[in-house]
């Protein structure tokens, strides 16, 4: 068989005197050899072009992916629009407190929580995804989920675009007093719906839960007993993201602002005042959130007052904000998905209950409408049982996302293809070149998720990091480690590569374009692989986000996967000078070549 190797796809002879014993054919051979030669280098070209190109696509990528969740546009801020709005029921007057940060298994040590669980109702929430406090804030101010609202991160810039709690209760000719941090007039234009508000930036080193509590009091007082409190407390997420969500440092501030609820709920507590408290996330033990993580997603409201009852269950936060409407005798807000938990409410009004039920029903159909605007509409007109609505909203996602995978699957098929041709190119012109860059590749791969998951203790979550100032900084340690992991990756390839070989020449036998070709085909193999997952990723949500909020966990990965790809365009360019030097330096080609 004739040997096609990376040492024989180079048969220079310039300058050396490995042909020597072919000195006799020399003349007629070098003419024949000038083909192969430049064909010869033009493998390591092409393939850090390769390398280069794919890097290139993978910043563009990211970028554009990162840039499709930071703005996405709901489609579905018009859903609601045929509902009729409930005529508000008798003013209840309600309080309610949302504590930043507060993770649920703090927040059972908090008496002042624990009194009103003890007197009304403990829901174990799971919220959505991200959960970061602007989407949060947002869906328990709405009760629409940051697909329905458009609030995906804290970038967004108001206002949101749907109804809140503040608007049906403005609309109901309600007292409202608001205060917290000053996010909520641009978010949710609070200065504008009310008079009665007192807001501060947010601090990340004042403690400002005692100020803002005072300033409740004392609106309250001004409004002579408002009908809608709203109090956003911020200290205990500063704590969590300062010193993570089980430190000492976290522990004693939810006890300060323990004290200062108390002092609240003491304050404005009429015997018939409903209150209702909850966090907007929690927090990992590291401190940070974003992510999918038990303590962050898990949270909790405690519901105390006229009308709650006695209970213990679980719901969705985006149900919160229909279930503080029901209580507050408001409407609820327009476009919320979400809807009155029915074990919270004590012996309540069944119209309104009714009313709602119908509301909540009309809304999932407007959904399932925008997903699947060519279907038949929704069978029915009656209300669909509060069980059923999100299954019948995941199966028009289902439907819609079937089809568009559908679509999508020639170009999957199409990178896997052009994956298989890279190996089958590669082995055709040296198998051994193949195996070794596989295996380099291989070690590459291993190394750089050995960092992420063992060294670093990492997972694909975005709160992996802890503040947004942090996440340059994230990305480009993926970066360097994927850079690092890949240049191992072609020392290990050369290494290999030589042990496949009886004899080995080395770069100063006149195979220099062969090994700089090993390095490259080291680089572009460990990048086919991470096309391959960007691929099914793309496959199964599609490059931009119109509709559908991807996974966050798959998009997480997926945006790893695009710096990794970025990162190993600078290792296209230093990976084959360093299989190129373990040649050269190879105990075995220095031998071949002294004794060439
Ligand atoms: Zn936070």
């Amino acid at each position: 068989m004739r040997d096609t190797d990376v040492q024989a796809a180079s048969p220079s002879n310039s300058g050396h005197r490995v042909h020597r014993a072919a000195a006799k054919n020399r003349h007629r051979s070098r003419r024949a050899a000038i083909r192969p030669r430049r064909l010869a280098w033009l493998v390591p070209i092409l393939a850090v072009l390769a390398s280069l190109a794919l890097s290139y696509g993978a910043y563009q990528l990211a970028g554009y992916s990162w840039d499709q969740v930071v703005s996405y546009e709901s489609p579905y801020t018009g859903i609601g629009g045929q509902v009729q709005a409930a005529t508000a029921a008798p003013v209840q007057r309600t309080v309610v407190v949302l504590i930043d940060g507060l993770r649920d298994d703090a927040s059972r040590l908090m008496p002042s929580i624990s009194a009103l669980r003890a007197r009304g109702a403990d829901v174990r929430l799971t919220i959505g995804q991200p959960s970061l406090s602007y989407p949060s804030w947002t869906a328990a101010l709405t009760g629409a989920p940051q697909q329905i609202s458009g609030v995906t991160t804290n970038w967004f810039e108001g206002p949101v675009a749907v109804e809140t709690l503040f608007d049906s209760a403005a609309k109901a000719g309600r007292t409202i007093v608001v205060t917290g941090p000053d996010d909520l007039d641009a978010m949710f234009g609070v200065s504008v719906i009310t008079p009665h508000v007192a807001l501060t930036p947010w601090s990340e080193t004042e403690y400002t839960s005692g100020w803002l509590v005072d300033e409740t009091l004392r609106l309250d007082a001004e409004a002579g007993g408002a009908d809608f409190v709203f109090v956003l407390l911020p200290d205990v997420d500063q704590a969590g993201h300062d010193f993570g969500g089980e430190s000492d440092e976290y522990e004693a501030t939810v006890a300060n602002v323990d004290a200062d609820l108390a002092r609240l709920i003491d304050g404005l507590d009429d015997g018939a005042t409903t209150f209702v408290v909850l966090p907007d996330h929690g927090h990992i033990a590291t401190g940070g959130h974003g992510g999918w993580e038990d303590p962050v997603i898990h949270t909790f409201a405690a519901f105390a007052g006229p009308g709650v009852a006695h209970v213990s269950t679980d719901a969705e936060l985006m149900d919160v904000a229909p279930t503080v409407a029901m209580l507050a005798g408001l409407p609820a807000p327009r476009q919320a998905l979400g809807t009155a938990i029915d074990a919270v409410l004590e012996n309540p009004d069944t119209d309104a209950r009714a009313a709602e039920a119908e509301r909540a029903s009309a809304v999932t159909r407007d959904y399932i409408a925008t997903v699947l605007p060519d279907a038949a509409s929704p069978d029915g007109e009656g209300a669909i049982p509060a069980s059923q609505l999100a299954a019948q909203r995941e199966a028009a996602d289902a439907e819609r996302l079937e089809a568009e995978r559908a679509q999508r699957l020639p170009v999957f098929i199409g990178i896997i293809a052009a994956v298989a041709a890279l190996a089958v190119a590669i082995a055709v012109m040296s198998w051994r070149a193949l195996i070794a860059a596989l295996f380099g590749s291989a070690v590459a791969v291993a190394i750089y998720n050995g960092l992420f998951f063992l060294a670093h203790g990492l997972h694909w979550s975005l709160s992996a990091f802890n503040e947004e100032d942090l996440i340059q900084a994230f990305f480009n340690q993926r970066m360097l480690e994927a850079a690092i992991a890949a240049l191992v990756g072609c020392l290990v390839a050369a290494v290999v590569y030589a042990g496949l070989r009886r004899e080995l020449r080395g770069p100063q036998s006149g195979y220099l374009a062969g090994w700089l070709a090993l390095g490259s085909a080291t680089v572009l193999l460990a990048q086919a692989a991470l096309v391959v997952q960007a691929g099914v990723f793309i496959w199964q949500w599609g490059p931009s986000v119109s509709w559908v909020l991807p996974d966050f966990r798959a998009a997480f990965k997926y945006d790893l996967d695009l710096i990794q790809l970025t990162a190993l365009g600078a290792a296209a360019l230093i990976g084959p000078v360093l299989t190129a030097i373990v040649g050269w330096l190879h105990p075995r080609a220095r031998r071949f070549a002294r004794s060439a």
